[in-house]
């Protein structure tokens, strides 16, 4: 399986920016190492001196598909989760400063924290979704779905445009503001429309 994660598709002011919203989503992959497994410590890799926390609202893809009509991709995904995109930002700024891809610095292992899932039968609309990352209990990142440039169906239509999606894949659907750096004893949780999806203890 793999992980598709899409970059940038919030803005902090949406709505003065909305007519200048990115011509595309900026989208990356995650191999299935990368998932940090469940109840273990996330540890801070030597190559970096900057991971950043990025908390994102999952997408669990159920079925085959490619080249999906945005009108048919709610028939795609029956559960939402919420999990964090970890990243090697100081790694990252000089693989992006070489033009060079991102991977080394978004793909290691244990960048990716995937928490429960839940049906998305629960929710009126999963358009309209809040979410938040708590640091030591404290929340740092604030988020709602109907803030992102491109909503879950459209990214589910335009990624399977480039990829085909297997029954299995996880869609990270990118993070709203406030993301920072995290360091040893730390303790990250997040939160869905209140409840608690995850939690990860950082060494
Ligand atoms: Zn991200």
């Amino acid at each position: 399986m793999k992980l598709i994660c899409i970059g940038r598709n919030y803005t902090a002011h949406i709505q003065e920016l909305a007519n200048e919203r990115p011509e595309e989503p900026v989208v990356f992959i995650k191999p299935d190492s990368a998932i940090l497994p469940k109840d273990q410590d996330f540890y801070i890799p030597e190559f970096s001196n900057e991971i950043h926390y990025e908390v994102e609202v999952l997408v669990k893809i159920k079925k085959v598909g490619k080249h999906i009509d945005q009108k048919f991709a709610h028939t795609y995904y029956d559960e939402i989760g919420l999990g964090i995109d970890f990243t090697a930002r100081d790694l990252q700024a000089k693989l992006k400063e070489k033009g060079l891809p991102w991977e080394k610095a978004k793909g290691f292992d244990g960048a990716a924290v995937i928490g429960k899932w839940l049906s998305k039968d629960r929710f009126e609309d999963t358009n309209d979704l809040n979410f938040s990352l708590l640091k030591n209990n404290e929340v740092v990142q604030k988020g709602n779905t109907s803030l992102m440039l491109w909503k879950i169906d459209e990214l589910i239509s335009y990624v399977s445009t480039y990829f085909m999606l297997k029954k299995g894949d996880i869609i990270f659907t990118g993070t709203p503001s406030g993301v920072g750096k995290i360091v040893a004893n730390d303790y990250l949780s997040g939160l869905l429309e209140g409840q608690e999806m995850f939690s990860v203890k950082i060494k």
